[in-house]
């Protein structure tokens, strides 16, 4: 297969690293990029190759030219698709790209993927992973595919269908009194002895190039017109900076001559500090106290790649927005019952940003705009039904 990998290379302090070896994070604990000859692959092949030459993989493994996997056999066929742009109104401007639809049920299945073919070419036999629930099923049910043990660790009120999920696709999944920052420092501190990779968010780098492929899907599906904006639920970041990340390749590659996305980052009020750090204009964000929300996605008190997605929200002239958990409820329930769009609370909250963005003038309503639901809303509690049908 062709790779058009050369390196990895700190996200901070850009020193290279080995990409036939086993790596986490960068010297300095920053996490690490994947590097790629974009000239001699502009060299190679064209837009269209890139898009056609492996059309017959499933989904986001199509785009294998700037993916990093060595062998076509590394693919983990579970029925990838990609993923619809929907129009949930008649508006023909706002569109929400539907995660749900990839398997297990949420867009972390793109990261996942990747992460564990790589696993797998680099022969790692044992991955864990913390999570706040979709990130565990994804490790899980790819991990088995491919023949690798998985272990994950989630806060003990993760919502438990995210917790039997990963367990009965075949990670030995554990509960901790705790936050998802708490399950990754018991990963760090047991992995060694326990023979673990860890792949948490932006710890290894090659989730961040399977989220990356939403900017791929995004680019091609609107025939290389990508939107003037991005809402996207904010928590490790991975989906922003690697949407980021495919962009910008598409650009050096001149695959694209459109003016790059605003990226918005939404996050929950009661758990914002990419939010804070945005609007005090620091290039790092402070640990989250007590965090909680309902969108268990987004609940995330410390991010390894704060930086990173602080800049791409700067460099895209975007904009970080919080929103309360009952303004994410009201919305979920709006695009429920009127739209017939149900939606995880996590997407539902880019929504509540939205329109947040266009009261503050910083979005116009004409201007084409993606919002992501990153899961499916099956997954997530509704309010109870209780009627009553007198047959008399
Ligand atoms: C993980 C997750 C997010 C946050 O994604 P990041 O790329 O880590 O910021 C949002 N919504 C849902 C449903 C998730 O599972």
């Amino acid at each position: 297969m062709n790779n058009f990998v050369t390196h990895l290379e700190c996200s901070e302090a850009g020193d290279h690293y080995n990409f036939a070896e086993i790596n986490n994070l960068s010297k300095i604990n920053k996490p690490l990029l994947v590097k790629y000859d974009l000239e001699k692959l502009k060299n190679s092949f064209s837009k269209e190759d890139f898009i056609n030459d492996f059309a017959s993989l499933p989904g986001f493994w199509k785009y294998q030219y700037l993916l990093p996997l060595s062998k076509k056999s590394s693919v983990i066929d579970l029925g990838e698709v990609i993923t619809p742009l929907v129009r949930i109104s008649k508006s023909n401007n706002l569109f929400i790209k539907d995660e749900g639809r990839l398997p297990t049920g949420s867009f972390k299945a793109r990261g996942l993927a990747l992460g564990v073919a790589r696993a797998k070419e680099l022969g790692i036999k044992k991955i864990a992973i913390p999570t706040n629930g979709n990130a565990g099923a994804a490790l899980a049910a790819y991990a088995t595919a491919a023949g690798i043990e998985s272990f994950v660790f989630c806060p003990e009120d993760t919502p438990s269908i995210n917790i039997r999920e990963a367990e009965i696709q075949g990670a030995k999944t554990f509960t901790i009194d705790g936050l998802i920052n708490d399950c990754g420092s018991i990963i760090a501190k047991h992995k060694e002895k326990e023979g673990w990779f860890d792949i948490s968010t932006l710890k290894e780098p090659y989730r961040l190039e399977g989220k990356k492929t939403m900017g791929f899907e995004l680019a091609e599906q609107l025939n290389w017109e990508l939107p003037k904006n991005i809402f996207y639920p904010t928590g490790g970041g991975t989906g922003l900076i690697g949407m980021w990340k495919a962009f910008n390749e598409l650009k050096k590659l001149n695959w694209i001559d459109c003016d790059l996305p605003k990226m918005f980052a939404i996050q929950s009020s009661s758990c914002a500090p990419i939010v804070t750090a945005f609007e005090k204009g620091k290039d790092y964000a402070d640990p989250w106290p007590n965090a909680h929300t309902l969108a268990s996605g987004i609940r995330v008190p410390v991010a390894v790649g704060d930086f990173l997605i602080l800049r791409t929200i700067r460099e895209s002239n975007g904009h970080a927005l919080a929103v309360d958990d009952h303004e994410i409820i009201t919305e979920r329930d709006n695009l429920a019952n009127r739209y017939g769009f149900l939606a995880c609370p996590e997407g539902a909250a880019t929504l509540a940003g939205y329109k947040k963005a266009l009261q503050l003038g910083l979005v116009d309503a004409n201007e084409k705009t993606v919002l992501f639901n990153c899961a499916t809303g099956l997954k997530y509690p509704m309010p109870e039904v209780n009627n009553k049908f007198h047959d008399k």
